[in-house]
C-alpha cells in the first residue's frame, strides 16, 4: 500500500454511509477488512449520451440527460446482499473544464442515489476526482494522484472504509478503470463486448481485465460465481 495520494479530490463526497459492521469490526479490534464492488459511474450506472455531432459518447453533462439504467438499483442491492461494500469511483473533470457547475454535478449526483435507492440499491461511498491536467479552473488544474487510470481513489477509499483491495473488485467500462483497478490490486470486471477491436485495444494498452461481461446486471451473478466469461483463462 503506498501513502495517501498527494490530493485527495473529496471536496464532493456527499453523505458518505459507512456500514455498521465494518465500525463494529473495528471497534471490536478484529482484522476482517470488508471486501468491495468498486463501481465506475458513467456508462456503468448511468447512460452515456450520444453526440451525433461529433460521433461519439460523452459523460452527460446535466441531471436532466443523466439517465440510471434501469436495473442498476437492484444490480446494487444483489452485490451487497453477497456482503459487498459497492462504492462509486469517477473522474468528473466537468467542472474543472467548465462544462457544467458543481451544483449541477451534485444535483447528477444525487438523481443517481435517488435512482438507485428506488431499486434498494445504496452505495457506501463516493469518490470523486475533480481534476484535470489541462483545467481552465485554477484549483483542479493538477496532475493529481486520484485520477484513473491512477488508484488513488481506491486507496482512499480502502483507508478510510478498511477494505481489502486483494478481494475486491472493479467495475468500470472503460481501460482507465481496469487500469486504476489493477494498480490497487483489485480484481477488474470490464463491460463491453468482446470484439477484434477491443481485444486489440486491450492488448495495445496492457488492461487486461480479469472478467468482460455486458453490463452490470450480469455482476451479481458473476460474483456468486454462476456466471462470467473468464477473459485471462481464455
Ligand atoms: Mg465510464
Ligand atoms: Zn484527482
Amino acid at each position: 500500500m503506498t501513502g495517501p495520494p498527494a490530493t485527495a479530490a473529496t471536496e464532493i463526497r456527499p453523505r458518505r454511509r459507512v456500514p455498521l459492521t465494518a465500525t463494529n469490526g473495528a471497534l471490536s479490534g478484529g482484522h476482517r477488512r470488508r471486501r468491495a464492488v468498486f463501481v465506475d459511474r458513467d456508462g456503468v450506472l448511468n447512460d452515456l449520451d450520444y453526440d451525433a455531432e461529433e460521433g461519439r459518447v460523452n459523460a452527460p453533462l446535466s441531471s436532466a440527460s443523466l439517465r440510471v439504467f434501469p436495473y442498476a438499483g437492484e444490480s446494487i442491492r444483489r452485490i451487497k446482499e453477497l456482503g459487498f461494500s459497492v462504492i462509486l469511483v469517477s473522474n468528473q473533470p466537468g467542472v474543472a473544464k467548465r462544462q457544467l457547475t458543481m451544483a449541477e454535478l451534485r444535483r447528477m449526483n444525487a438523481k443517481v442515489r435517488q435512482e438507485l435507492a428506488k431499486h434498494g440499491g445504496h452505495l457506501d461511498g463516493e469518490y470523486y476526482c475533480m481534476h484535470h491536467p489541462e483545467a481552465l479552473v485554477a484549483k483542479y488544474r493538477l496532475d493529481c494522484d486520484c485520477r484513473k487510470p491512477k488508484p488513488g481513489l481506491l486507496l482512499q477509499a480502502a483507508r478510510d472504509l478498511r477494505l481489502n483491495l486483494r478481494q475486491s473488485y472493479f467495475v468500470g467500462d472503460s481501460l482507465v478503470d481496469v487500469k486504476a483497478g489493477r494498480a490497487a490490486g483489485c480484481k477488474t470486471v470490464l463491460l463491453g463486448h468482446s470484439t477484434t477491436f477491443m481485444a486489440s485495444l486491450i492488448e495495445k494498452e496492457h488492461a487486461e481485465p480479469d472478467f468482460l461481461v455486458s453490463s452490470l446486471r450480469q455482476v451479481p451473478g458473476l460474483l456468486a460465481g454462476e456466471s462470467g466469461h473468464s477473459v485471462r483463462a481464455a
